[in-house]
């Protein structure tokens, strides 16, 4: 048996300030036995070394020699000075020199991520132009969504015994600028709304053309998948899956308190009890009166889970905001025992992250501000449909999940986008549409913000849509999770370590370790060129699913992990060696 470990290598420098975002991007794609550091060191002992930092001239040496000798390395936007290593020549200019922007990374789905083939998606960051004169293109970057002028953005060369992969342009930057909008609009209201919003950040920014496809996490999963490529069929590199149970999606459901009354209240939790579905409420320092707080321990019984709804007025100061929201969310946590997941009042927001961080003061571990509005009616605002921390200007992590919304009532029924309102019927059609499409090719947690008050038959009557998502939900069997049981899952799997990993030809043993258990956390294996013949969970017969997932396929198995938990998988190796690696 032979260990499989994976070194993350990152450094902060001003050519990469965001270098402690590769962590969260591994993180988020749940990948198992990845060791981050700052250093080169025991590079025999590594599978894999991801690489995104400046090196010493001893350092390349070391790590040239290292894939001569049979290591895989993938390097994120290393220099033109190296570009040798990667089978490529320095055209002598960046991507920022080439006119129009923005760009489109385009991936070969035969060589990378089948199912997304034509999905371009944009390329917010800088990048090398270069021309390949050794190795294989798996992906490029073009000037149009229809795929004009070409140049490389991933590639993978072989080199002596190993592999070396190269991103020519700044994958990090690109997930960090997706998700978080354009630094230089933080602050501004461009979008002429009079109140600044997260939405206001990705004005200019974002191709409405791709507002339903999540760029952030394509751009992601690439990494994953590619790091899987370059170990091969022999090293299948283990993840823990994006959703509970191994679900391919789940649906969040949440809704915000304004002006309701107990009768909306009655009217939601009969809805909920009616599919069985859970809901995270949004509350007012206004609406306490309606929503009892003696009534926390009943209403979760019932499906239902209280975040704070702050507003700090709709021009505040950084100070400002945080005197309002902190006080806010302390009377809240007074009256509810305690508001972990969050939603601002007209979504407010300060400076690029300065809201993340006073909600971090306030003990808040996720947000779901990010929400549609003008030029901007429903979708992936921030290319993503999971929830990964932010990091502020000068590359410090802020421990606040980003948790976008991506449907809500008071948007899409309602004349605020420069765009005509759906009727309901269509709105259902698309929402259905947007979830098959998350199961089947996206995999992401849709989240839906449906106001109490609308719901009436006299306001928007959104309990429709609420009751046609739900009933479309419960059919397919799609998890409807509170934001609260979202963030609760994904803290849980994030403790979630891999103690050992080892493989042979025939089997592959992985023992997990938890911080505290975690229920119903599904382990994915990449096993495309093998058969699984068993899998035993803690020396018991488990059972287990294979799945096509991310355009590969993927063995599933579905645990409870208390402390610990040993999984052994059987394996039998198809024989054409040529049919893999995918
Ligand atoms: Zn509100």
């Amino acid at each position: 048996m032979g260990e499989v470990r994976v070194l993350a290598l990152s450094r902060r420098s001003s050519a990469r300030p965001f270098a402690e975002y590769l962590g969260e991007i591994l993180a988020a794609e749940g990948l198992l036995c990845v060791e981050r550091s700052d250093r080169l060191d025991d590079l025999e002992c590594y599978s894999a070394v991801v690489a995104y930092a400046e090196l010493s001239e001893g350092e390349w040496e070391a790590l040239k020699a290292y894939v001569e000798g049979g290591g895989r390395l993938v390097f994120i936007r290393p220099p033109p000075s190296r570009a040798e290593l990667f089978g490529l020549r320095p055209l002598g200019a960046r991507l920022s020199d080439v006119r129009p922007a923005p760009k489109y990374l385009r991936v070969d789905s035969s060589r990378l991520l089948g199912g997304l083939a034509d999905r371009a998606v944009q390329v917010p960051s800088d990048g090398d132009l270069y021309e390949v004169v050794d190795g294989e293109v798996v992906a490029r970057i073009s000037l149009s969504l229809r795929g004009e002028g070409a140049y490389p953005a991933i590639v993978v060369r072989r080199v002596g015994d190993g592999l070396a992969a190269a991103y020519t342009y700044d994958l990090v930057e690109a997930v960090v600028t997706l998700r978080q909008g354009r630094r230089e609009l933080a602050g501004v209201d461009a979008d002429g709304s009079g109140v600044v919003k997260p939405n206001d950040m990705f004005i200019g920014l974002l191709d409405p053309r791709l507002r339903w496809v999540p760029q952030a996490d394509v751009h992601m999963r690439t990494l994953s998948r590619l790091l899987e490529r370059v170990l091969g069929p022999s090293k299948p590199l283990p993840r823990l899956w994006y959703f509970p149970e191994g679900s391919e999606c789940v649906v969040v459901m949440t809704g915000d308190s304004d002006v309701m009354t107990e009768e909306d209240l009655k009217r939601l939790l009969s809805i909920l009890s009616e599919y069985g579905a859970h809901y995270t409420l949004y509350v007012r320092a206004e609406e306490h009166g309606v929503v009892p707080s003696g009534s926390v321990g009943e209403l979760r019984t019932r499906g239902l889970s209280l975040g704070p709804h702050t507003f700090p007025g709709f021009a505040p100061s950084p100070e400002e905001a945080r005197r309002a929201v902190s006080e806010q969310v302390r009377r809240h946590c007074e009256a509810y025992g305690g508001g972990l997941t969050h939603r601002g009042h007209c979504t407010v927001w300060v400076g690029w992250v300065e809201m993340a961080k006073i909600l971090e003061e306030c003990g808040v571990k996720m947000d779901l501000s990010y929400y549609p509005y003008r030029y901007f009616q429903c979708g992936y605002l921030n290319g993503s449909g999971l929830p990964m921390r932010f990091i502020d200007e000068r590359g410090e992590m802020v421990d606040v999940y980003e948790q976008s919304t991506h449907w809500a009532d008071d948007v899409a029924l309602v004349d605020k986008t420069f765009v005509d309102p759906y009727d309901l019927s269509e709105l259902i059609e698309d929402a259905v549409r947007t979830i098959e499409e998350s199961r089947r090719l996206y995999h992401t947690a849709l989240t839906f913000c449906i106001h109490p008050v609308n719901m009436r038959p006299d306001v928007l009557n959104s309990a429709v849509w609420l009751r046609a998502v739900l009933s479309y939900c419960r059919s397919e069997g799609i998890p409807v999770l509170s934001a609260d049981e979202w963030l609760e899952f994904n803290e849980r799997r994030r403790r979630v370590r891999a103690v050992s990993y080892s493989v042979s030809s025939s089997e592959l043993r992985l023992v997990l370790e938890a911080e505290e258990p975690v229920k119903g956390v599904a382990v994915a294996f990449p096993v495309r060129g093998s058969s699984v013949a068993s899998v035993a969970v803690d020396g018991g017969e488990a059972s287990y699913a294979v799945k096509e997932l991310l355009g590969s396929e993927y063995l599933v198995v579905v645990l409870d992990i208390s402390r610990r938990a040993a999984i052994r998988v059987g394996l039998r190796r198809l024989t054409d060696r040529r049919t893999a690696p995918h």
